[in-house]
């Protein structure tokens, strides 16, 4: 890859790339902009084919987690660090090592879990250094993001309905949730306790079964994203908004919790050709971003903060569908002008 014309196109301002001779860990930490605050996003510890797909995974991590921050009102920045995997044996050996990278980049990057990481990881990078957030309640951190996450796809979800001519009342709708994991079910239980008519799949018979029993109706993974329904919430994988699944789509709105949704910016289009009302994923999927990153605020935690602004997603969704109709612009493209101007004015 030709590294700098990349960084200059996406905007990044830094990007390091680590080496600790003592465990051999080696990580890529790419800081895309701090104009609101530091950069705040996930370590994705993962087998890279090379240093390449390494690269490009880091660069557009970070970028996404700019707008997801800026639209959701944050003072914080975006940027994100990828480890090339396999992990040190001795977890606290490279959570240590890792946590030194941290470090050297001076505050403008602030870790939080992504692929591979867990709450006991974040506690072994906070022994060496203290731009490392997500601690567990127990240990005085922001716990859990997924409920979070869960409850602004809720709020995210009523204003897309408005949008789609719809009173964004719960009961009696009809919502088809793809993906039953820590956000899915979460949506899943605050559905049916609105009164919805909820469907659900995975690929993982397990994860459907609780909500079953909760209520929801099984339906085979393959064939979810074509019913008749009022919601689709994709709540498990990204790229499932394509050239195939869309003219599929039986729906008003896509609303759920699944990073890059759209497989391509195309998408984005398709759906609005069809009707079809869209939540751009880094606005509504915000929560936990919202939750974790109150770590960092010089005061400390604060629970109602947190609670204020997730439901601010509603609102922030308002004004993007607002906007994106006046301007005969996809959500998406709406979204993402929304973050560009917020994090220009940031500078
Ligand atoms: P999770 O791993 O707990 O659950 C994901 C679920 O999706 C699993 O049950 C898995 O079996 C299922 N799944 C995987 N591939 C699938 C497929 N092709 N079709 C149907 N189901 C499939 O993850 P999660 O924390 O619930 O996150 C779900 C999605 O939301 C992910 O895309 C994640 O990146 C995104 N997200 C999560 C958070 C959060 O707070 N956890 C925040 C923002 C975005």
């Amino acid at each position: 890859m030709a590294v700098f014309p990349a960084l200059v196109k996406a905007g990044h301002e830094q990007v390091c790339f680590f080496h600790d001779a003592a465990t051999g860990l080696r990580a890529i930490v790419a800081v895309h902009s701090t104009a609101l605050g530091p950069g705040v996003g996930g370590v994705r510890i993962r087998n890279y084919a090379d240093d390449n797909e390494a690269l490009t995974d880091v660069l557009r991590l970070s970028e996404a987690m700019s707008y997801k921050a800026a639209c959701a009102g944050l003072a914080c920045g975006g940027a994100k660090a990828v480890v090339m995997g396999p992990f040190p044996a001795d977890r606290r050996a490279g959570m240590h090592a890792l946590a030194g990278f941290v470090e050297r980049v001076g505050g403008r990057y602030v870790a939080t879990e992504d692929m591979g990481m867990n709450e006991s990881d974040i506690a072994l990078l906070n022994d060496k250094t203290r731009f490392a957030v997500g601690r567990a309640l127990e240990d005085g951190g922001s716990g859990d993001p997924s409920p979070y996450t869960a409850q602004g796809v809720i709020v995210g979800m009523r204003s897309a309905l408005k949008a789609a001519g719809m009173s964004g009342d719960f009961a009696g709708l009809k919502v088809a949730v793809q993906g039953c994991g820590n956000v899915g079910f979460g949506v899943v239980e605050r559905l049916l306790a609105r009164g919805a008519q909820v469907l659900v799949s995975d690929i993982a018979a397990q994860a459907t079964a609780r909500a079953e029993q909760l209520g929801a109706t099984v339906v085979d993974n393959e064939v979810i994203l074509a019913q008749p329904v009022d919601v689709i919430a994709p709540c498990g994988i990204g790229a499932i908004l394509n050239e195939t699944s869309i003219p599929k789509l039986q729906c008003r709105v896509v609303a759920g919790a699944a990073n890059n949704q759209l497989a391509t910016a195309a998408d984005g289009q398709r759906l609005s050709e069809r009707g079809i009302v869209y939540a751009p994923d880094f606005v509504i999927n915000a929560g936990g971003l919202i939750n974790v990153s109150d770590e960092i605020d010089p005061a400390g935690y604060d629970a109602e903060r947190v609670a204020r602004r997730v439901a601010a997603i509603e609102t922030t969704l308002d004004e993007i569908f607002e906007t994106a109709q006046q301007n005969s612009e996809t959500t998406a493209e709406t979204a993402m002008a929304m973050a560009k101007s917020r994090i220009a004015a940031g500078r």
